[in-house]
């Protein structure tokens, strides 16, 4: 590649980015990074209708918070900008005069009542009404009226708007990275609205114009694009500028049946559709976000990575610099990538494993303090290090490993049927004798005595280690029992056991 790799993602503010938008994004991201590339947000928001207030900063959190920032864009000027498409408004009228200079574009004047009653009419037969070849000259426009009557169009004020002339009879020949040569038959296609009379271009004409001026190499983005790679390439070629190349991602679908992937298909399965959480600022509605539900972006982003795309090994977990250094456009699959929720999960339970205990500290501290517990961050690093294998999320710490901050609260009532018998209470006053008496609380030392005791007694060793687990976690769950009792320390085993004793008494 002889010039400099710029890519850019081009986002409209419409409400929040789906995680679908999240995937372009990051494949942009990981392109741009491989190359040595830049990686530009620019905010397509020409349709002034669709803005929704608050989705600009929702869509930039969300990058920053996956790991994958902007190096160029709103509030990050790096002489290209502005990066908002409603900022760059004037920029857009001369490209489009210029089209119709060059005889590539018309003004049309057919009010939307107009070319209603034409759709009306085509349907009513049976067919559909398309602006192109075959009826523009029949049609309100500058191809079918003469230089005056345009010029008093014009000047009177009457609305238009400028289409594209698309030509007759041609076969386009197209070119997509992911899914190689496309023709294109010029018959098939309407006259594409570029330009409206009320000073704004449409997404087309704009999305040309910026991806021109921004010196945009690769443009990167959903299939639901490919129907306009066409018109695309056909307005390089009538300004005359060399064209980017082209890479359309598959589509996103749903878990389970066909079609896209939805929001709804997320409301009923219970999952979010949304890297963060969404208020939309309207209706007060609130949509989940992976970052509210305890994902980690690594999660997400891993998971991400392999909707679409996959490396051709069998490595499944990869860093973001993993990822920047094998991805290749050429890898990304043709066909829709199925959602997989369980996945995420899989994903997150690695991440979620994976990471450093100091980490998890931290953020299972709010937790604690939620619940009301305050305790030494040692401590708390010392306890995740014990029970993260058996977490996804932060938030399952706390039912995995309470019992090292509080005294169970209640004993499970089908573990403790199990666990305590008729001859428990005396086994475990017992023991609680035989610990009192010892001053070495380690794990191991206390492995050996209590292993050594029960040896002597001569009785099951589930007789004893079951109630025990019982009276000192609640349940028959968790980590090595010893090391609870390490962690909690004498006085405090001391006194669950002399708890559960009075509570399971039969
Ligand atoms: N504004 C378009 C969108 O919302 C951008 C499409 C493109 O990348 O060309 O997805």
């Amino acid at each position: 590649m002889s010039s400099k790799v710029r890519v850019r993602f081009a986002p409209s503010p419409t409400g929040p980015l789906h995680i679908g938008g999240v995937r372009t994004a990051l494949y942009n991201y990981l392109f741009a990074k491989k190359h040595g590339g830049d990686f530009v947000l620019r905010i397509e928001d020409t349709d002034q209708n669709r803005y929704v207030e608050g989705a600009e900063d929702y869509i930039v959190q969300s990058l920053n918070w996956c790991g994958i920032p902007f190096d160029e864009g709103p509030g990050k000027e790096k002489g290209f900008g502005p990066y908002r498409q409603s900022e760059r408004k004037d920029k857009y009228r001369e490209f489009a005069e210029k089209l119709i200079a060059s005889g590539d574009a018309y003004y049309a004047f057919d009010t939307a009542d107009e070319l209603d009653a034409h759709r009306k009419n085509h349907e009513a037969e049976g067919k559909t009404f398309i602006y192109n070849w075959h009826n523009r000259e029949k049609l309100k426009n500058s191809l079918s009226m003469s230089q005056e009557e345009l010029k008093e169009k014009l000047e009177s004020g009457d609305e238009y708007v400028i289409r594209f002339k698309s030509p007759k009879d041609e076969l386009l020949k197209l070119k997509d990275i992911i899914r190689g040569d496309i023709e294109i038959d010029t018959n098939i296609l309407d006259d594409k609205v570029l330009y409206k009379s009320d000073g704004m271009p449409t997404y087309h004409l704009a999305n040309i114009v910026d991806d021109h001026l921004m010196e945009i190499t690769h443009v990167i983005r959903g299939e639901e694009w490919l129907p306009s790679l066409a018109l695309h390439y056909m307005l390089y070629r009538a300004f005359g500028w060399q064209a980017p190349e082209f890479a359309h991602l598959p589509l996103i679908m749903k878990p389970q049946g066909k079609g896209k992937l939805s929001k709804r298909d997320g409301d009923k399965m219970g999952f979010p559709v949304f890297p963060l959480e969404w208020k939309d600022p309207k209706s007060g509605e609130i949509s989940a976000g992976y970052r509210e539900d305890g994902y980690f972006p690594e999660a997400v982003v891993n998971m991400l990575a392999f909707l679409g795309w996959n490396p051709g090994t069998e490595q499944e977990f990869f860093s973001l610099e993993e990822l920047t250094n094998v991805f290749e456009l050429e890898r990304v699959h043709k066909g829709g990538a199925k959602f997989d929720p369980e996945k995420t999960k899989w994903f997150q339970q690695h991440y979620m494993h994976e990471k450093d205990s100091g980490i998890l500290a931290e953020k299972f501290e709010k937790v604690l303090e939620e619940k009301g517990v305050n305790a030494e961050k040692v401590y708390i690093t010392e306890v995740v290090d014990l029970i993260k294998e058996r977490a996804v999320f932060v938030e399952d710490l706390w039912d995995q490993g309470y019992f090292f901050f509080i005294s169970p609260t209640s004993f499970e009532p089908k573990d403790a049927k199990k666990a305590w018998k008729e001859d428990t209470n005396n086994l475990m006053q017992e023991l609680a004798n035989l610990l009192s008496a010892e001053n070495n609380f380690e794990a191991e030392h206390l492995q050996e005595k209590v292993k050594a005791w029960i040896k002597d007694k001569g009785v099951g060793f589930g007789k004893v280690m079951m109630p025990l687990r019982i009276a000192l976690v609640g349940a028959l769950q968790g980590p090595d029992l010893y090391k609870i009792a390490e962690m909690i320390g004498k006085e405090e085993t001391l006194n669950r056991i002399q708890k559960a004793i009075i509570s399971l008494d039969s």
